[in-house]
Formats: C-alpha cells, sequence, structure tokens
C-alpha cells in the first residue's frame, strides 16, 4: 500500500450525475414553491425539453462548480443565454447575487431530500456510476487514505454508491461546504505526497508542492480546460492508478 493519501472528486468522477443535476435543478424552478410533500404518493414530472435542450444543457456543464450552479443554467437556457465560458457564466453567477443561490442550494437539498426518502429508485436511476469505478473503489475499501471530496452533501454520495454496491466508509467522505478543495487537501494531508482528480479545473493547483493535481478527462471538463494541456488522466488511467494503489 503507497503512502499517500488519495482525493476524488465525485461528480464527473465517480458518478456521471448529470441527468440527477438536470432534473432537480428543472424541478426547482417548475415548483419554486413547493415543499414536495406531493413526491411521498407520486413521481414527479421529468424535465423533457427535447434533446436539442439537452444538448444545450450538457455543453454547459463544465462551467459549474456547484449544485446551485443548475438552476442558473436552465434560467440562462429558457433565455436562450447560453454562455460560452467560464468568465460568462461566472459573470450570470455574480448578477444572479449570493443570496439567491444559496437559495437554491437549501432548496435542492430539501428536494433532493424527499426524492431520496419517497422516489429512491427513481432518483438512484439518475446516477450512474462510470464504468470500472464500483471495482475500483472496492479494491481500495480498506485503504484510509483514499477519500472523495465533493461539492455535494456525503449523505448523497453515501447512498448512491450503496446503491452500486460500494459500502463505503462515511469519515471517508468529505464534504466542501463552500471551502476550496485544495484547502482541505492541505488541511488533511498537510506535507504528505497526495492526489487530487478532478474535472474542474478552477478546483486544480498544478503547481502544489505536495499535492499532484490531475484533471480528469472523462467527466465534465471544459473545452478551454483540455485545450490547456494540464496533467491529466482518461478514466482509464486513473483506474489503473486506483487499482495500483
Ligand atoms: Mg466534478
Amino acid at each position: 500500500m503507497i503512502n499517500e493519501w488519495v482525493f476524488l472528486d465525485f461528480d464527473g468522477v465517480v458518478c456521471d450525475s448529470i441527468e440527477e443535476c438536470f432534473q432537480t435543478s428543472g424541478l426547482l424552478l417548475n415548483f419554486p414553491q413547493d415543499d414536495w410533500g406531493f413526491l411521498a404518493g407520486q413521481q414527479p414530472p421529468l424535465i423533457d425539453l427535447g434533446e436539442e435542450y439537452k444538448a444545450r444543457f450538457r455543453r454547459v456543464r463544465p462551467y459549474i462548480r456547484s449544485g446551485e450552479d443548475y438552476v442558473v443554467v436552465h434560467r440562462l437556457l429558457e433565455q436562450h443565454q447560453d454562455p460560452q465560458s467560464q468568465k460568462a457564466f461566472d459573470a450570470a453567477l455574480e448578477q444572479e447575487g449570493q443570496a439567491r443561490l444559496e437559495f437554491y442550494k437549501k432548496r435542492l437539498y430539501v428536494l433532493r431530500e424527499s426524492l431520496l426518502k419517497w422516489q429512491s429508485d427513481l432518483w438512484m436511476s439518475w446516477n450512474p456510476l462510470y464504468p470500472g469505478i464500483a471495482e475500483a473503489l472496492k479494491s481500495v475499501l480498506n485503504n484510509p487514505r483514499v477519500v472523495i471530496l465533493s461539492t455535494k452533501k456525503a449523505e448523497f454520495i453515501a447512498a448512491i454508491l450503496k446503491f452500486h454496491g460500494v459500502v463505503w466508509p462515511a469519515e471517508r467522505i468529505f464534504y466542501t461546504n463552500g471551502r476550496a478543495k485544495i484547502a482541505i487537501v492541505d488541511e488533511v494531508a498537510g506535507r504528505s505526497a497526495s492526489t487530487l482528480v478532478d474535472d474542474q479545473i478552477d478546483h486544480l493547483d498544478f503547481s502544489h508542492p505536495f499535492c499532484r493535481c490531475r484533471l480528469a478527462l472523462w467527466g465534465y471538463a471544459s473545452k478551454e480546460a483540455r485545450e490547456k494541456d494540464v496533467p491529466s488522466w482518461t478514466l482509464e488511467q486513473a483506474l489503473e492508478f486506483l487499482r495500483e494503489l
């Protein structure tokens, strides 16, 4: 066992969650004031705006840093103001304002909790893992230095992994709660060698003295990020790395 910390992002590294994000953020916009109690008795109406809309949603996905950003994506697409760069999207987030983003964030968690409680099979079906990831995670289940580091709350990650047969220890799922990922890496790993794998380039620091950062190419890495020629891994390379730990 190599004595190294490993931090894995969740959405876009472990889990291909775009359908979940598409559906939950769309539901939130369609039922802004709902308490989601109706989910106890029936499935939510699915968001179906056609394939072209979905393709546009996917094109913007690389600019997402946190769950509430998806709500803003839907709003921009509906107004035919598709952001063309990270900078343009960040400007739209700024315009939305911190208070509204916080509101979306809280409401999305209430919605997710309700879906997980009452429509668990449907919600799980929106959260497939990337091929080979479940087996790779199982192979490092007993390595206490392999952790998941995500902007998504730990309880949802644990539930998704369990659904896919991976009983991952809760204490090895770190929720950023608004903090920079690299600051959490520094706190946990200190001066020990570590690796951080993430598909959002802004979470990575390629000149970090102790942490090897790798851009995950199988996830939602943006075209701009891919063109920067930074250290990156394919899914196969990441699986190989995990298998060798
Ligand atoms: Mg990600």
